[in-house]
């Protein structure tokens, strides 16, 4: 089986979204890049059931190079996103306060100097129906220059050089969203950083690599 590794990664990383809480049934879509194949997870399939087998590898134009199963509504977003970006991985998601968040702001406030791993202010991308080429093409647009966006009245997404690394920010990404959240939600107005401050995390976060010991 071509993308053998390639293909597992994608399983594990759906069921990884799973356990931690980040999706509710079917929802949400994950891919991998290696050169010019694509290998992405089924259409509506349930995470504990997915194998390797069921994950199918396009070509960078959605052509079939080894599929069993219809792919996700979303390859047109995961493609368009490969097209634009230099992302070697892709995790999309419906966790609750990075949905809701979508809803409310066409930025995430930069309250929260975490939003620095993300490259800048997240920006919510304007909303269109899910798997067409205009939702592909908002969310591309809204990733210029980020590794991560929110989709309005939808979900999030996050890009990496691989697929560990868009995982590993899914999790951050939903917790700027709740701290978000909660701090609106007592109504005070809540406080958010300057640019040069903005400018100065986004430099020094990259800096920052936790590590095991
Ligand atoms: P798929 O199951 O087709 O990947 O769709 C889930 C989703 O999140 C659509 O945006
Ligand atoms: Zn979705």
């Amino acid at each position: 089986m071509i993308l053998e590794e390639e293909r597992q990664a994608v399983v594990n990383a759906c069921q990884e979204m799973q356990r931690k809480g980040l999706v509710v049934g079917t929802a949400g879509n994950v891919s991998v890049r290696v050169g010019d194949k694509v290998a992405i997870s089924p259409s509506a399939v349930e995470y504990e059931d997915l194998t390797a087998g069921m994950v199918g590898v396009h070509d960078l134009d959605g052509k079939v190079i080894d599929a069993q199963l219809k792919p996700s509504s979303e390859l047109p977003l995961h493609l368009a996103v490969y097209h634009s970006t230099d992302a070697g991985g892709i995790t999309h998601n419906h966790a609750p306060a990075s949905t809701a968040m979508g809803l409310v702001c066409e930025t995430i406030p930069f309250s929260h100097y975490y939003s620095a791993m993300f490259g800048g202010p997240i920006r919510v991308s304007p909303y269109a129906d899910f798997g067409t080429d205009q939702l592909a093409h908002n969310v591309a647009a809204a990733l210029q220059g980020r590794s991560g966006a929110l989709m309005s009245n939808h979900g999030a997404i996050t890009i990496g050089p691989t697929l560990d690394k868009a995982l590993s920010l899914l999790p951050y990404l939903e917790y700027i969203c709740e701290v978000q959240l909660r701090a609106m939600s007592t109504g005070h107005s809540v406080k958010v950083l300057t640019d040069d401050q903005i400018a100065f995390q986004v430099e020094a976060i990259k800096g920052y690599k936790p590590s095991k010991a």
